[in-house]
Protein backbone atom coordinates (compact mmCIF):
# COMPACT_ATOMS: atom_id res chain seq x y z
CA UNK A 1 0.00 0.00 0.00
CA UNK A 2 1.48 3.47 -0.73
CA UNK A 3 2.74 5.47 1.40
CA UNK A 4 0.25 8.89 0.67
CA UNK A 5 -3.29 9.21 -1.33
CA UNK A 6 -1.60 12.28 -3.30
CA UNK A 7 2.10 13.43 -3.85
CA UNK A 8 2.49 16.89 -4.94
CA UNK A 9 6.20 18.18 -6.65
CA UNK A 10 5.82 21.64 -5.98
CA UNK A 11 5.22 24.24 -2.68
CA UNK A 12 4.17 27.79 -4.23
CA UNK A 13 0.87 28.53 -4.46
CA UNK A 14 -0.39 25.65 -6.57
CA UNK A 15 0.96 22.51 -4.68
CA UNK A 16 -0.19 24.28 -1.73
CA UNK A 17 -3.58 24.69 -2.87
CA UNK A 18 -3.88 21.77 -4.01
CA UNK A 19 -2.42 20.32 -0.79
CA UNK A 20 -5.16 22.54 1.61
CA UNK A 21 -8.10 20.96 -0.43
CA UNK A 22 -7.12 17.54 -0.92
CA UNK A 23 -6.33 17.45 3.00
CA UNK A 24 -9.47 18.69 3.61
CA UNK A 25 -11.03 15.96 1.78
CA UNK A 26 -9.27 13.51 4.23
CA UNK A 27 -6.69 12.38 1.52
CA UNK A 28 -3.50 11.69 2.75
CA UNK A 29 -0.65 14.35 1.14
CA UNK A 30 2.59 14.95 1.14
CA UNK A 31 4.11 18.30 -0.64
CA UNK A 32 8.14 18.26 -1.80
CA UNK A 33 9.15 21.79 -1.82
CA UNK A 34 13.10 21.82 -2.99
CA UNK A 35 13.71 25.30 -1.86
CA UNK A 36 11.45 27.24 0.91
CA UNK A 37 7.80 27.35 -0.10
CA UNK A 38 7.03 30.03 -2.28
CA UNK A 39 10.28 30.43 -3.97
CA UNK A 40 9.44 30.16 -6.87
CA UNK A 41 6.67 32.45 -9.01
CA UNK A 42 4.32 32.80 -5.70
CA UNK A 43 6.61 35.40 -3.91
CA UNK A 44 7.47 37.08 -7.32
CA UNK A 45 3.82 38.04 -8.40
CA UNK A 46 2.31 41.67 -8.63
CA UNK A 47 0.49 40.56 -5.38
CA UNK A 48 -2.82 41.62 -6.88
CA UNK A 49 -6.02 39.86 -6.23
CA UNK A 50 -7.82 40.45 -9.14
CA UNK A 51 -9.60 40.19 -12.21
CA UNK A 52 -6.94 41.35 -14.61
CA UNK A 53 -8.49 43.32 -17.09
CA UNK A 54 -6.35 43.98 -19.87
CA UNK A 55 -7.49 40.46 -19.94
CA UNK A 56 -11.13 41.70 -20.83
CA UNK A 57 -9.23 43.43 -24.07
CA UNK A 58 -7.70 39.94 -25.11
CA UNK A 59 -11.06 38.52 -25.13
CA UNK A 60 -10.73 36.50 -21.98
CA UNK A 61 -14.15 36.85 -20.37
CA UNK A 62 -14.08 33.91 -18.58
CA UNK A 63 -10.85 34.14 -16.99
CA UNK A 64 -11.55 37.66 -16.01
CA UNK A 65 -15.01 36.73 -14.67
CA UNK A 66 -13.51 33.43 -12.75
CA UNK A 67 -10.79 35.77 -11.38
CA UNK A 68 -13.13 38.01 -9.83
CA UNK A 69 -15.29 35.70 -8.48
CA UNK A 70 -12.45 34.53 -6.75
CA UNK A 71 -11.72 37.94 -5.55
CA UNK A 72 -14.66 38.05 -3.89
CA UNK A 73 -13.85 34.77 -2.58
CA UNK A 74 -10.57 35.37 -0.75
CA UNK A 75 -11.36 39.09 0.62
CA UNK A 76 -13.60 36.62 2.70
CA UNK A 77 -11.34 33.73 3.44
CA UNK A 78 -8.73 36.00 4.17
CA UNK A 79 -9.36 39.07 5.26
CA UNK A 80 -6.46 39.90 7.02
CA UNK A 81 -4.11 39.25 4.09
CA UNK A 82 -6.23 40.58 1.23
CA UNK A 83 -6.51 44.14 1.06
CA UNK A 84 -9.11 46.18 -0.96
CA UNK A 85 -7.26 48.46 -3.00
CA UNK A 86 -8.11 51.59 -5.12
CA UNK A 87 -6.39 51.73 -8.71
CA UNK A 88 -6.16 55.36 -10.43
CA UNK A 89 -5.87 55.00 -14.52
CA UNK A 90 -5.18 58.25 -16.03
CA UNK A 91 -5.99 58.68 -19.53
CA UNK A 92 -3.58 58.61 -21.92
CA UNK A 93 -5.71 59.04 -25.39
CA UNK A 94 -2.77 58.10 -27.16
CA UNK A 95 -2.23 54.99 -25.38
CA UNK A 96 -5.37 53.44 -25.47
CA UNK A 97 -8.76 55.21 -26.35
CA UNK A 98 -10.22 56.28 -22.90
CA UNK A 99 -13.72 55.31 -24.18
CA UNK A 100 -12.42 51.92 -24.12
CA UNK A 101 -10.93 51.64 -20.99
CA UNK A 102 -14.27 53.26 -19.48
CA UNK A 103 -15.76 50.15 -21.44
CA UNK A 104 -14.14 47.71 -19.89
CA UNK A 105 -14.00 48.48 -17.06
CA UNK A 106 -18.28 48.87 -16.90
CA UNK A 107 -17.58 45.25 -17.87
CA UNK A 108 -15.43 44.47 -15.41
CA UNK A 109 -17.43 45.84 -12.07
CA UNK A 110 -20.25 43.95 -13.92
CA UNK A 111 -18.85 40.86 -14.41
CA UNK A 112 -17.04 41.24 -11.05
CA UNK A 113 -20.25 41.50 -9.22
CA UNK A 114 -19.27 43.85 -6.66
CA UNK A 115 -20.35 42.74 -4.31
CA UNK A 116 -18.25 44.29 -1.30
CA UNK A 117 -16.01 46.49 -3.56
CA UNK A 118 -17.02 50.14 -4.70
CA UNK A 119 -17.50 50.38 -8.38
CA UNK A 120 -15.44 52.30 -11.24
CA UNK A 121 -15.27 56.51 -10.98
CA UNK A 122 -14.18 59.36 -13.09
CA UNK A 123 -11.80 61.53 -11.30
CA UNK A 124 -10.45 65.05 -12.65
CA UNK A 125 -7.11 64.97 -11.77
CA UNK A 126 -6.99 68.82 -11.71
CA UNK A 127 -8.96 69.17 -8.42
CA UNK A 128 -8.76 65.29 -6.79
CA UNK A 129 -5.46 64.85 -4.62
CA UNK A 130 -4.79 61.85 -6.79
CA UNK A 131 -3.56 64.04 -9.42
CA UNK A 132 -1.05 65.96 -7.31
CA UNK A 133 1.59 63.32 -7.83
CA UNK A 134 1.27 63.10 -11.73
CA UNK A 135 2.43 65.41 -14.09
CA UNK A 136 0.04 68.32 -14.96
CA UNK A 137 -1.01 67.12 -18.37
CA UNK A 138 -2.86 64.23 -16.99
CA UNK A 139 -6.37 65.97 -16.33
CA UNK A 140 -9.09 62.69 -16.15
CA UNK A 141 -8.55 59.28 -14.66
CA UNK A 142 -10.62 56.52 -13.60
CA UNK A 143 -10.70 54.44 -10.57
CA UNK A 144 -11.63 50.94 -9.78
CA UNK A 145 -11.06 48.34 -6.94
CA UNK A 146 -9.12 45.46 -7.15
CA UNK A 147 -7.40 43.44 -4.24
CA UNK A 148 -3.61 43.15 -2.92
CA UNK A 149 -2.42 40.51 -1.11
CA UNK A 150 1.15 38.96 0.11
CA UNK A 151 1.48 36.39 -2.11
CA UNK A 152 4.23 34.67 -0.22
CA UNK A 153 2.19 34.40 2.90
CA UNK A 154 -0.71 33.27 0.46
CA UNK A 155 1.06 30.05 0.06
CA UNK A 156 2.30 29.87 3.87
CA UNK A 157 -1.24 29.72 5.00
CA UNK A 158 -2.34 27.55 2.32
CA UNK A 159 0.22 25.15 3.64
CA UNK A 160 -0.16 25.86 7.03
CA UNK A 161 -4.14 24.49 6.51
CA UNK A 162 -3.08 21.90 4.62
CA UNK A 163 -0.69 20.41 7.86
CA UNK A 164 -3.29 20.89 10.30
CA UNK A 165 -5.24 19.10 8.01
CA UNK A 166 -3.03 16.11 8.21
CA UNK A 167 -0.80 17.13 4.97
CA UNK A 168 3.23 16.30 5.30
CA UNK A 169 4.88 19.44 4.02
CA UNK A 170 8.39 18.78 3.14
CA UNK A 171 10.43 21.76 2.32
CA UNK A 172 14.57 22.05 1.28
CA UNK A 173 13.19 18.68 -0.20
CA UNK A 174 13.62 18.06 -4.36
CA UNK A 175 12.21 15.30 -5.98
CA UNK A 176 14.57 13.78 -8.13
CA UNK A 177 12.82 11.01 -9.88
CA UNK A 178 9.37 9.67 -9.81
CA UNK A 179 8.65 6.21 -11.10
CA UNK A 180 5.78 4.65 -12.03
CA UNK A 181 4.13 1.28 -10.93
CA UNK A 182 0.57 -0.14 -12.02
CA UNK A 183 -0.70 1.21 -8.93
CA UNK A 184 1.52 4.14 -6.80
CA UNK A 185 4.63 6.58 -7.91
CA UNK A 186 7.73 6.19 -6.40
CA UNK A 187 9.32 9.45 -5.57
CA UNK A 188 12.97 9.79 -5.05
CA UNK A 189 14.28 12.48 -2.94
CA UNK A 190 16.54 14.37 -1.62
CA UNK A 191 16.52 16.30 1.04
CA UNK A 192 19.58 18.51 2.23
CA UNK A 193 21.70 15.87 0.71
CA UNK A 194 20.19 12.62 2.91
CA UNK A 195 18.17 10.44 0.17
CA UNK A 196 15.05 9.23 1.20
CA UNK A 197 11.51 7.86 -1.14
CA UNK A 198 7.77 8.19 -0.66
CA UNK A 199 5.33 5.93 -2.39
CA UNK A 200 2.00 7.76 -3.18
CA UNK A 201 -1.46 6.53 -5.40
CA UNK A 202 -1.53 9.80 -7.58
CA UNK A 203 1.23 12.33 -8.38
CA UNK A 204 0.88 16.07 -9.10
CA UNK A 205 3.38 17.85 -11.03
CA UNK A 206 2.63 21.64 -9.51
CA UNK A 207 5.89 22.58 -10.33
CA UNK A 208 5.23 26.10 -11.88
CA UNK A 209 7.97 27.50 -14.50
CA UNK A 210 9.88 24.02 -13.55
CA UNK A 211 6.98 22.64 -14.72
CA UNK A 212 8.44 20.90 -18.06
CA UNK A 213 11.95 20.47 -16.06
CA UNK A 214 10.03 18.19 -13.85
CA UNK A 215 8.56 16.33 -16.73
CA UNK A 216 11.41 15.60 -18.75
CA UNK A 217 14.03 15.00 -15.89
CA UNK A 218 11.90 13.57 -12.89
CA UNK A 219 8.89 12.36 -13.88
CA UNK A 220 10.79 11.40 -18.30
CA UNK A 221 7.09 12.19 -19.17
CA UNK A 222 7.82 14.77 -21.93
CA UNK A 223 4.76 17.50 -21.79
CA UNK A 224 2.24 16.60 -24.31
CA UNK A 225 1.41 20.24 -25.35
CA UNK A 226 3.07 23.33 -25.68
CA UNK A 227 4.26 26.14 -22.82
CA UNK A 228 5.58 29.22 -22.69
CA UNK A 229 7.69 31.26 -20.12
CA UNK A 230 8.15 34.57 -19.63
CA UNK A 231 9.68 36.90 -17.04
CA UNK A 232 8.41 39.77 -15.25
CA UNK A 233 10.73 41.80 -12.93
CA UNK A 234 9.26 44.20 -10.41
CA UNK A 235 11.39 46.92 -8.66
CA UNK A 236 11.07 48.28 -4.95
CA UNK A 237 11.83 52.64 -4.86
CA UNK A 238 11.13 55.01 -1.49
CA UNK A 239 7.48 56.10 -1.42
CA UNK A 240 6.55 57.87 -4.42
CA UNK A 241 3.75 59.66 -2.84
CA UNK A 242 1.85 59.70 0.84
CA UNK A 243 -1.88 58.38 -0.62
CA UNK A 244 -2.45 54.57 -0.11
CA UNK A 245 -4.07 54.01 -3.75
CA UNK A 246 -2.60 52.51 -6.60
CA UNK A 247 -1.85 53.64 -10.05
CA UNK A 248 -1.75 51.96 -13.00
CA UNK A 249 0.08 53.11 -16.04
CA UNK A 250 -0.23 52.77 -19.61
CA UNK A 251 3.44 52.07 -20.71
CA UNK A 252 4.20 53.28 -24.46
CA UNK A 253 4.00 49.78 -25.48
CA UNK A 254 0.93 48.93 -24.48
CA UNK A 255 1.78 47.00 -20.97
CA UNK A 256 -0.05 48.28 -18.21
CA UNK A 257 2.47 49.33 -14.95
CA UNK A 258 1.63 49.12 -11.60
CA UNK A 259 2.92 51.14 -8.77
CA UNK A 260 1.68 50.26 -5.32
CA UNK A 261 2.06 51.28 -1.95
CA UNK A 262 3.74 48.84 -0.14
CA UNK A 263 4.91 48.05 3.18
CA UNK A 264 4.62 51.47 4.58
CA UNK A 265 7.77 53.02 3.13
CA UNK A 266 8.15 52.15 -0.18
CA UNK A 267 6.13 51.92 -3.86
CA UNK A 268 6.00 48.70 -5.63
CA UNK A 269 6.30 49.12 -9.49
CA UNK A 270 6.03 46.47 -12.22
CA UNK A 271 5.91 44.60 -14.04
CA UNK A 272 7.76 44.13 -17.54
CA UNK A 273 7.79 40.85 -19.39
CA UNK A 274 9.77 39.26 -21.70
CA UNK A 275 10.09 35.59 -22.80
CA UNK A 276 12.34 33.40 -20.99
CA UNK A 277 14.17 30.37 -21.31
CA UNK A 278 16.29 28.05 -19.57
CA UNK A 279 16.08 27.24 -15.42
CA UNK A 280 13.87 29.78 -13.91
CA UNK A 281 16.00 29.94 -10.90
CA UNK A 282 18.38 32.09 -12.67
CA UNK A 283 15.98 34.36 -13.46
CA UNK A 284 16.54 38.22 -12.34
CA UNK A 285 15.69 41.57 -13.77
CA UNK A 286 18.01 43.23 -16.13
CA UNK A 287 19.30 46.68 -16.07
CA UNK A 288 17.00 47.06 -19.56
CA UNK A 289 14.07 46.02 -17.21
CA UNK A 290 14.83 48.34 -14.82
CA UNK A 291 14.89 51.51 -16.95
CA UNK A 292 11.86 50.53 -18.43
CA UNK A 293 10.33 50.92 -15.23
CA UNK A 294 12.27 53.96 -14.20
CA UNK A 295 11.23 55.62 -17.78
CA UNK A 296 7.37 54.78 -17.33
CA UNK A 297 7.36 56.26 -13.68
CA UNK A 298 8.88 59.55 -15.54
CA UNK A 299 6.24 59.95 -18.01
CA UNK A 300 3.46 59.91 -15.53
CA UNK A 301 5.29 61.13 -12.07
CA UNK A 302 6.46 64.77 -10.98
CA UNK A 303 9.24 63.18 -9.16
CA UNK A 304 12.05 61.35 -11.76
CA UNK A 305 13.33 57.62 -10.91
CA UNK A 306 16.63 56.74 -12.10
CA UNK A 307 18.43 52.76 -11.41
CA UNK A 308 19.71 54.28 -7.92
CA UNK A 309 16.61 54.80 -6.36
CA UNK A 310 15.61 51.27 -6.57
CA UNK A 311 16.22 49.78 -3.29
CA UNK A 312 14.78 45.75 -4.02
CA UNK A 313 14.11 44.47 -7.49
CA UNK A 314 12.91 40.83 -8.28
CA UNK A 315 11.90 38.76 -11.46
CA UNK A 316 9.41 35.76 -11.34
CA UNK A 317 8.85 33.33 -14.40
CA UNK A 318 5.54 32.52 -15.47
CA UNK A 319 4.21 29.09 -17.33
CA UNK A 320 1.92 30.31 -20.06
CA UNK A 321 -0.11 27.14 -22.02
CA UNK A 322 0.30 28.16 -25.52
CA UNK A 323 -3.63 27.70 -26.45
CA UNK A 324 -4.55 30.41 -28.11
CA UNK A 325 -4.08 32.05 -31.24
CA UNK A 326 -4.33 35.82 -31.72
CA UNK A 327 -5.14 38.31 -28.68
CA UNK A 328 -5.39 35.24 -27.13
CA UNK A 329 -2.21 34.03 -27.08
CA UNK A 330 -0.86 37.12 -25.04
CA UNK A 331 -3.28 36.06 -22.10
CA UNK A 332 -1.82 36.11 -18.39
CA UNK A 333 -2.81 33.39 -16.28
CA UNK A 334 -4.82 30.81 -17.87
CA UNK A 335 -4.53 27.83 -16.74
CA UNK A 336 -4.41 23.75 -18.35
CA UNK A 337 -4.05 20.40 -16.53
CA UNK A 338 -3.21 17.66 -18.43
CA UNK A 339 -4.16 14.37 -16.79
CA UNK A 340 -1.92 11.36 -17.59
CA UNK A 341 -3.32 7.99 -16.90
CA UNK A 342 -2.86 5.37 -19.54
CA UNK A 343 -0.26 3.23 -18.06
CA UNK A 344 -0.64 2.84 -14.54
CA UNK A 345 -1.02 5.19 -11.59
CA UNK A 346 -2.62 8.93 -12.69
CA UNK A 347 -0.28 11.94 -13.24
CA UNK A 348 -1.97 15.04 -13.37
CA UNK A 349 0.52 18.34 -14.67
CA UNK A 350 -0.59 22.17 -13.52
CA UNK A 351 0.76 24.58 -16.66
CA UNK A 352 -0.41 28.35 -15.83
CA UNK A 353 -2.40 29.24 -13.34
CA UNK A 354 -2.74 32.89 -11.59
CA UNK A 355 -2.32 33.68 -7.71
CA UNK A 356 -5.87 35.33 -7.46
CA UNK A 357 -7.34 31.86 -9.26
CA UNK A 358 -5.61 29.30 -7.14
CA UNK A 359 -8.44 27.63 -5.30
CA UNK A 360 -10.46 27.28 -8.21
CA UNK A 361 -7.84 25.55 -10.07
CA UNK A 362 -7.18 23.12 -6.83
CA UNK A 363 -11.07 22.40 -7.20
CA UNK A 364 -10.05 21.65 -10.66
CA UNK A 365 -7.26 19.10 -9.94
CA UNK A 366 -9.25 17.28 -7.41
CA UNK A 367 -12.46 16.87 -10.03
CA UNK A 368 -9.85 15.31 -12.31
CA UNK A 369 -8.60 13.05 -10.25
CA UNK A 370 -12.50 11.94 -9.16
CA UNK A 371 -11.35 8.62 -10.91
CA UNK A 372 -9.01 7.92 -8.10
CA UNK A 373 -10.82 10.12 -5.25
CA UNK A 374 -14.30 9.30 -5.98
CA UNK A 375 -16.32 10.42 -2.34
CA UNK A 376 -14.55 13.61 -2.04
CA UNK A 377 -16.10 17.43 -2.73
CA UNK A 378 -15.39 21.01 -2.58
CA UNK A 379 -14.79 22.85 0.39
CA UNK A 380 -12.70 25.72 0.45
CA UNK A 381 -14.74 28.46 -0.54
CA UNK A 382 -15.92 28.50 2.66
CA UNK A 383 -13.31 27.72 5.20
CA UNK A 384 -11.35 30.79 6.21
CA UNK A 385 -7.22 30.43 5.81
CA UNK A 386 -5.70 30.37 9.09
CA UNK A 387 -5.87 34.06 10.77
CA UNK A 388 -9.05 34.44 8.67
CA UNK A 389 -11.82 34.06 11.21
CA UNK A 390 -12.20 37.14 12.70
CA UNK A 391 -15.62 38.10 13.95
CA UNK A 392 -18.38 40.22 12.02
CA UNK A 393 -16.69 43.72 13.32
CA UNK A 394 -13.61 42.70 10.85
CA UNK A 395 -9.78 43.56 11.00
CA UNK A 396 -10.46 47.02 12.09
CA UNK A 397 -12.04 46.15 15.31
CA UNK A 398 -9.60 42.99 15.46
CA UNK A 399 -7.00 45.27 15.36
CA UNK A 400 -8.24 47.69 18.43
CA UNK A 401 -8.85 44.42 20.70
CA UNK A 402 -5.66 43.42 19.81
CA UNK A 403 -4.01 46.57 21.12
CA UNK A 404 -6.15 46.47 24.15
CA UNK A 405 -4.86 43.03 24.92
CA UNK A 406 -1.20 43.94 23.93
CA UNK A 407 -1.45 47.66 24.97
CA UNK A 408 3.05 47.79 24.93
CA UNK A 409 2.81 47.13 20.66
CA UNK A 410 3.35 49.80 19.31
CA UNK A 411 0.48 50.84 16.50
CA UNK A 412 2.79 50.04 13.21
CA UNK A 413 4.32 46.24 15.05
CA UNK A 414 0.30 45.65 15.51
CA UNK A 415 -0.70 46.10 12.06
CA UNK A 416 2.13 44.17 10.74
CA UNK A 417 1.35 41.47 13.10
CA UNK A 418 -2.32 41.60 12.43
CA UNK A 419 -2.08 41.89 8.86
CA UNK A 420 0.10 38.93 8.79
CA UNK A 421 -1.59 36.42 11.57
CA UNK A 422 -4.91 37.67 11.69
CA UNK A 423 -6.41 35.81 14.85
CA UNK A 424 -3.66 33.53 14.81
CA UNK A 425 -1.45 36.71 16.46
CA UNK A 426 -2.80 34.68 19.89
CA UNK A 427 -0.29 31.89 18.93
CA UNK A 428 2.60 34.20 18.37
CA UNK A 429 2.25 36.62 21.29
CA UNK A 430 0.82 34.15 23.49
CA UNK A 431 1.02 35.28 27.18
CA UNK A 432 3.19 38.18 26.59
CA UNK A 433 2.81 41.62 28.67
CA UNK A 434 5.97 43.17 28.71
CA UNK A 435 8.43 44.02 25.48
CA UNK A 436 11.51 42.19 27.02
CA UNK A 437 8.43 39.07 26.93
CA UNK A 438 9.19 38.71 23.45
CA UNK A 439 12.82 38.04 23.41
CA UNK A 440 15.53 39.46 21.55
CA UNK A 441 14.84 41.84 18.53
CA UNK A 442 16.46 41.38 15.67
CA UNK A 443 16.08 44.61 13.79
CA UNK A 444 12.64 46.28 12.42
CA UNK A 445 10.07 45.13 15.40
CA UNK A 446 10.81 41.13 14.33
CA UNK A 447 11.53 39.69 17.92
CA UNK A 448 12.72 36.36 18.85
CA UNK A 449 9.35 35.08 20.37
CA UNK A 450 8.01 35.74 16.62
CA UNK A 451 10.96 34.14 15.21
CA UNK A 452 10.58 30.96 16.93
CA UNK A 453 6.51 30.84 15.81
CA UNK A 454 7.65 31.22 12.80
CA UNK A 455 10.21 28.24 13.12
CA UNK A 456 8.03 25.86 14.67
CA UNK A 457 4.72 26.69 12.81
CA UNK A 458 5.82 27.98 9.27
CA UNK A 459 9.02 26.25 7.72
CA UNK A 460 11.19 28.79 8.34
CA UNK A 461 14.67 27.70 8.62
CA UNK A 462 16.94 30.65 7.41
CA UNK A 463 17.03 34.52 7.95
CA UNK A 464 15.85 34.76 3.92
CA UNK A 465 12.72 32.78 4.80
CA UNK A 466 11.50 34.82 7.72
CA UNK A 467 12.47 38.63 6.02
CA UNK A 468 11.52 38.07 2.32
CA UNK A 469 9.07 35.29 2.48
CA UNK A 470 7.02 34.79 5.63
CA UNK A 471 7.34 38.76 6.02
CA UNK A 472 8.88 41.65 4.50
CA UNK A 473 11.39 43.17 7.24
CA UNK A 474 14.61 42.59 4.92
CA UNK A 475 13.70 46.03 3.64
CA UNK A 476 14.66 47.37 6.72
CA UNK A 477 17.30 44.76 7.89
CA UNK A 478 21.08 45.78 7.89
CA UNK A 479 23.48 43.32 7.12
CA UNK A 480 24.64 42.77 10.74
CA UNK A 481 20.65 42.69 11.81
CA UNK A 482 20.42 39.75 8.99
CA UNK A 483 23.66 38.05 10.33
CA UNK A 484 22.42 37.82 13.89
CA UNK A 485 19.32 36.69 12.99
CA UNK A 486 20.87 33.77 11.24
CA UNK A 487 23.13 32.80 13.89
CA UNK A 488 19.74 32.73 16.01
CA UNK A 489 17.98 30.16 13.62
CA UNK A 490 21.00 28.28 13.04
CA UNK A 491 21.30 27.75 16.51
CA UNK A 492 17.80 26.74 17.02
CA UNK A 493 17.77 24.05 14.01
CA UNK A 494 20.51 22.75 15.76
CA UNK A 495 18.89 22.37 18.94
CA UNK A 496 16.04 20.68 16.53
CA UNK A 497 18.11 18.56 15.27
CA UNK A 498 19.66 17.54 18.86
CA UNK A 499 16.17 16.62 19.93
CA UNK A 500 15.77 19.22 22.01
CA UNK A 501 12.90 20.96 19.98
CA UNK A 502 10.76 20.07 17.21
CA UNK A 503 10.50 22.42 14.06
CA UNK A 504 7.86 21.70 11.75
CA UNK A 505 10.10 21.05 9.04
CA UNK A 506 12.07 18.10 10.04
CA UNK A 507 9.72 16.08 12.88
CA UNK A 508 6.51 16.44 14.29
CA UNK A 509 4.96 20.60 14.87
CA UNK A 510 2.37 21.03 12.23
CA UNK A 511 1.93 18.23 10.68
CA UNK A 512 5.11 17.45 8.64
CA UNK A 513 8.46 15.53 9.15
C1 LIG B 1 5.96 38.62 -12.82
C2 LIG B 1 4.70 37.92 -12.43
C3 LIG B 1 3.63 38.67 -11.94
C4 LIG B 1 2.45 38.01 -11.58
N1 LIG B 1 1.44 38.74 -11.02
C5 LIG B 1 0.30 38.13 -10.66
C6 LIG B 1 -0.73 38.87 -10.02
O1 LIG B 1 -0.58 40.06 -9.73
N2 LIG B 1 -1.87 38.23 -9.70
C7 LIG B 1 -2.06 36.91 -9.97
O2 LIG B 1 -3.14 36.40 -9.67
N3 LIG B 1 -1.08 36.15 -10.52
C8 LIG B 1 0.09 36.74 -10.86
N4 LIG B 1 1.11 36.01 -11.41
C9 LIG B 1 0.93 34.57 -11.61
C10 LIG B 1 1.26 33.79 -10.33
O3 LIG B 1 2.32 34.37 -9.62
C11 LIG B 1 1.61 32.36 -10.71
O4 LIG B 1 0.56 31.83 -11.46
C12 LIG B 1 1.76 31.45 -9.50
O5 LIG B 1 2.63 32.02 -8.54
C13 LIG B 1 2.30 30.10 -9.95
O6 LIG B 1 2.35 29.28 -8.82
P1 LIG B 1 2.93 27.80 -8.91
O7 LIG B 1 2.68 27.17 -7.60
O8 LIG B 1 2.38 27.14 -10.12
O9 LIG B 1 4.49 28.01 -9.22
P2 LIG B 1 5.68 28.41 -8.23
O10 LIG B 1 5.28 29.40 -7.22
O11 LIG B 1 6.85 28.75 -9.07
O12 LIG B 1 5.95 27.06 -7.44
C14 LIG B 1 6.56 25.95 -8.04
C15 LIG B 1 7.52 25.36 -7.02
O13 LIG B 1 8.00 24.11 -7.48
C16 LIG B 1 9.26 23.93 -6.89
N5 LIG B 1 9.98 22.86 -7.61
C17 LIG B 1 10.42 22.89 -8.88
N6 LIG B 1 11.03 21.72 -9.18
C18 LIG B 1 10.98 20.94 -8.08
C19 LIG B 1 11.45 19.62 -7.75
N7 LIG B 1 12.10 18.86 -8.64
N8 LIG B 1 11.21 19.13 -6.50
C20 LIG B 1 10.57 19.90 -5.58
N9 LIG B 1 10.12 21.15 -5.83
C21 LIG B 1 10.31 21.67 -7.06
C22 LIG B 1 9.91 25.31 -7.03
O14 LIG B 1 10.98 25.48 -6.12
C23 LIG B 1 8.73 26.24 -6.76
O15 LIG B 1 8.71 26.73 -5.43
C24 LIG B 1 2.32 36.62 -11.75
C25 LIG B 1 3.41 35.87 -12.23
C26 LIG B 1 4.59 36.51 -12.55
C27 LIG B 1 5.75 35.71 -13.03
Amino acid sequence: MADFDLAIIGGGINGAGIARDAAGRGLKVVVVEQGDLASGASSASSKLIDGGWCNLERGALRLVRASLREREVLLRLAPHLVRPLRFVLPFDAERRSPMRVRLGLLAYDWLGWRKSLPGTRTLDLITDPAGQPLRRHFQHAYEYSDCFADDARLVVLNAVDAAERGAIIRTRTRCVRAERAADSWRLILNARGQRDVVTARALVNAAGPWVDIVAETVVRRPLTRPLRLDRGSHILVPRLYDQGWAYVLQAADGRAVHVIPFAHDFTLIGTTEQSFVGDPTAAAPTVGEISYLCDVINDYFRATLGATDVVWAFAGVRANPETGAGKLRNVEGRHALILDRHSGAPLLTVVGGRLTTYRRLAEEVLSRLAHVFPRSRPWTARRPLPGGDFADDGAPAFLERTRHRWPFLAEDHARRLVDAYGTRIESVLQTATRPEDLGMRFGGDLTATEVTYLMRKEWAQTADDVLWRRSKLGLRFSEAQRTALEDFMAQANSRAAAGADAPPSSAGGNGTR
